[in-house]
């Protein structure tokens, strides 16, 4: 296994077990040269979104690469505002113009918005269907709003991308979403930088001569997981990669599940209002 090996999707397109998160990473140099580094690193997935107004340089370093573009896994995902105004439609394509592509490999509903996240999901169908996505997926859904989709749809989301670390281990929901075939993808598997200072994770990094964030983004991995770790900093984006050179024995990997305290460092998914 190394940096381009992938999981298949429910659909049979493969996705690379790691890839670059640009969340917070500004239009322009950071994004741009995060992506390159990445890309010269080994890395062929990158995840943006519309909301992180970064689509534009993660489009042009993926094209100054010279890798072709069908080995490099895409991901944007449909903003909120866009559902609110039922403009799912023109949103791939404002997408697609400014990363400067025919396709995504995946496209994710952001958020679960109130009143919009089925219908959404029909639109996605349809998106589906016209080729714009190779895949489509959803973000921020719990089981609830799993269940609401599959009652409307028989489009089976390819992917759920929710927030998870050792701080919010996810056990059920994870576990329901393998049941239903759908990959489960850790957002700020790094707990933003935070996690990786646990002293527990420190003290396992330490015995395999790994760093803290090698040995979380490998449990996520151990469990089946793609991981989309952010950084802008080259030495990180590398270390971030070189997760497939060792394995955690039984008890550090369970150890890691002991230190859930079902933390979030991001919004939680049923009482987000944005
Ligand atoms: P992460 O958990 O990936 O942490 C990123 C932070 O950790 C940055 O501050 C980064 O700093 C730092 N960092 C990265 N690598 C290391 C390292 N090896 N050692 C120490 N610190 C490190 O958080 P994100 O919130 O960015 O999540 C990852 C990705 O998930 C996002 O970029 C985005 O693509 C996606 N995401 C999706 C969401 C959704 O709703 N679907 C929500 C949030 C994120 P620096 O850059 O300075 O290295």
């Amino acid at each position: 296994m190394n940096l381009s090996s992938g999981v298949k999707l429910n659909n049979g397109i493969e996705i690379p077990y790691i890839g670059l998160g640009v969340f917070k990473a500004e239009e322009g140099d950071e994004t741009y040269n995060a992506v390159k580094w990445a890309i010269e690193a080994g890395y062929r997935h990158i995840d943006t979104a519309a909301i992180y107004k970064n689509e534009v340089s993660v489009g042009k370093a993926i094209k100054d690469s010279g890798i072709a573009r069908e080995e490099i896994f895409v991901t944007t995902k449909l903003w909120n505002e866009d559902m609110r105004q039922d403009n799912q439609l023109k949103a791939i394509d404002v997408s697609l113009e400014k990363i400067g592509l025919d396709y995504v490999d995946l496209y994710l509903v952001h958020w679960p918005v109130k009143g919009k996240y089925v219908e959404s999901w029909k639109k996605m169908e349809e998106i589906y269907k016209s080729g714009k996505a190779k895949a489509v997926g959803i973000s921020n859904f719990n089981i609830h709003h799993i269940e609401d989709i599959l009652a409307a749809s028989d489009l089976v989301p390819a992917v759920n991308q929710c927030e998870c670390s050792p701080e919010l281990t996810q056990v059920e929901l994870a576990d329901y979403c393998k049941q239903k075939g759908i990959i489960f993808q850790p957002w700020s598997p790094l707990g933003q930088g935070n996690t990786v200072k646990h002293p527990k994770i420190l003290a396992i990094a330490e015995k395999y001569g790994k760093t803290a964030a090698q040995v979380i983004l490998r449990w996520g991995l151990q469990r089946g997981f793609v991981n989309i770790p952010k950084s802008s900093k080259k030495e990180r984006i590398v270390e971030n990669s070189k997760i497939f050179d060792f394995e955690l024995n039984d008890e550090d990997f369970k150890e890691l599940f002991t230190l859930n305290t079902d933390k979030r460092y991001g919004p939680d998914p049923e009482t987000f209002a944005f």
